[in-house]
């Protein structure tokens, strides 16, 4: 079954959060998809009515149960709103925010003890691809996480290829999932200006289990069109 998962950043507010989740849960129920769906809106947004067609996860939270970090949520929030999934590592966040791959590996431990679905969002700099480091780049993300855990799905997110609009090629991410599964990831999906013109081909990739959507994802009908493309595996 593919995993689509859409993420919202610091898009949409509540409301219209709350109407999108509406339709989307609709549209999965009409047609009784067998695609593994997420989203993950911003954190203003995320407690809901349940919706029983698809997962709400938070795009980040501080690897403690609550205490004095100003600005954080932690595992205590999350489970009042009954979240039970969490992004890790994102872009973003590493880049923006100085997330390091050890303050990754706390959340990963963290969270993971707790039972947690888990997204670890990897991927290199166009720097990194172009002197050919990929594998060791990816490793050194990797170290220190339990590959072996069962809610760990892996997100490679070519740094490159997020909100620029041109994806990493079939071929790059066909050798580069490849490479994260001789590593010993099981379960990955690629991220990185995916829409639905070019998510069927993505999806149709050995070594490919599914897809995060940004940009594409904002929109609830193009998003849909992601998920039928990926009906087929
Ligand atoms: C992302 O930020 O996770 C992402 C994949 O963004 P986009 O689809 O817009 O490239």
């Amino acid at each position: 079954m593919m995993i689509i998962a859409g993420n919202f950043k610091t898009n949409h507010t509540r409301s219209s959060t709350l109407s999108y989740a509406k339709g989307l849960n609709q549209f999965l129920r009409d047609r009784q998809f067998g695609a593994e769906v997420y989203l993950f809106p911003p954190m203003s947004a995320l407690a809901y009515d349940d919706f029983s067609h698809f997962s709400i996860g938070a795009q980040n939270a501080y690897p403690v149960c609550g205490g004095a970090y100003t600005g954080e949520i932690g595992l205590d929030q999350l489970n009042e709103l009954q979240i039970k999934t969490l992004m890790i590592g994102h872009s973003e966040r590493r880049v923006l925010l100085g997330e390091s791959d050890q303050i990754c590996q706390r959340k990963f431990e963290f969270f993971a003890h707790h039972g947690m679905n888990i997204f670890l969002c990897v991927g290199e700099s166009l720097e990194v691809r172009q002197a050919q480091k990929v594998r060791e780049f990816l490793a050194l993300q990797l170290s220190g996480i339990d590959l072996s855990y069962a809610r760990l799905i892996v997100a490679y997110e070519p740094i490159w290829a997020i909100g620029t609009g041109v994806s990493a090629s079939l071929i790059e991410i066909q050798e580069t999932h490849a490479i994260l599964k001789d590593l010993g990831c099981s379960r990955v999906v690629y991220g990185g200006s995916v829409n639905p013109q070019n998510a069927r081909e993505i999806m149709s990739l050995d070594g490919v289990d599914g897809v995060l959507v940004g940009g594409a994802s904002l929109r609830l009908e193009s998003f849909c069109e992601i998920i039928e493309n990926g009906e087929m595996k």
